[in-house]
């Protein structure tokens, strides 16, 4: 069985241009094999527990979107890199925003996409003001039941009511695989998710659809191919996170 396991050991600021560089490489050449642009995928770099100086370096090296999980981690994050990032650097959250963090979390990012539920899209309706917040609709793809976003079958009629909250900007969908999900298995949930996708914008075709955000460290080449035009990317380029247990 192919291994998503693509991370490597924790990265020092000198591994670091060297890391981005070869996912840069990677992602262009898997743009190209199917006959898409290298600059019409996004990378985000996924920062969980990356410390704020190793962002910066990131950002020094031209990373402008970075993916926090975390509306706290976030939070003190950005503070510790405040005024020092060059402009134009983009926040997405791509972790599960708990209602009652929807304000702090409109405070900290640019897009999310994360938007797992109507009760979250509401949240955000509610706490957005004068804003159109820039959201992606996170879809649970497999079969587990508990994981997080709106199932399959239930997107169209989801699609209707999130498009009636005031500032809800939907921009595409998103998703993330099981871990435990083979490459094969995983790239025909990313294929699905591209055709969901496709039914939904002739459903809803004056919806913008621009955005797919799918593909992690072990598997965005295979995401790219089916057509990601954003991937998620920790590991391959920050090195392994620390465990959980420590
Ligand atoms: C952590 C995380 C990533 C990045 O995963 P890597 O395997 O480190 O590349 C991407 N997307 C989400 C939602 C994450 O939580």
């Amino acid at each position: 069985m192919l291994s998503r396991d693509a991370g490597a050991p924790a990265a020092g600021a000198g591994e670091l241009a060297e890391r981005l560089e070869r996912v840069r490489a990677t992602i262009a050449a898997a743009a190209l094999r199917v006959g898409r642009q290298p600059e019409d995928v996004t990378l985000v770099a996924a920062t969980k527990t990356v410390p704020a100086p190793l962002v910066y370096q990131a950002a020094l090296l031209g990373v402008r979107h970075f993916g926090e999980n975390y509306v706290q981690e976030a939070a003190a994050k950005r503070s510790a890199l405040q005024g020092t990032l060059p402009p134009g650097v983009c926040w997405h959250l791509i972790g599960h925003l708990q209602t009652n963090k929807a304000a702090a979390a409109l405070e900290l990012f640019d897009i999310i996409e994360t938007a797992d539920s109507f009760r979250v899209a509401q949240a955000i309706s509610r706490r957005a003001g004068a804003r159109a917040v820039p959201v992606l609709l996170e879809v649970a793809l497999g079969e587990a039941p508990e994981r997080l976003g709106f199932r399959p079958d239930e997107l169209e009629r989801a699609v209707a009511a999130v498009r009636e909250l005031p500032g809800v900007a939907v921009q595409g969908l998103m998703a993330v695989p099981p871990p435990e999900a083979s490459l094969h298995e995983v790239r025909r949930l990313f294929r699905r998710l591209r055709e969901l996708r496709g039914q939904l914008a002739s459903t809803y075709p004056d919806q913008d659809w621009r955005h797919l955000s799918m593909g992690m460290s072990g598997d965005y080449e295979v995401a790219i191919e089916e057509g990601a035009t954003m991937v998620r990317i920790g590991r391959a380029i920050f090195g392994e996170r620390p465990s959980k247990q420590g």
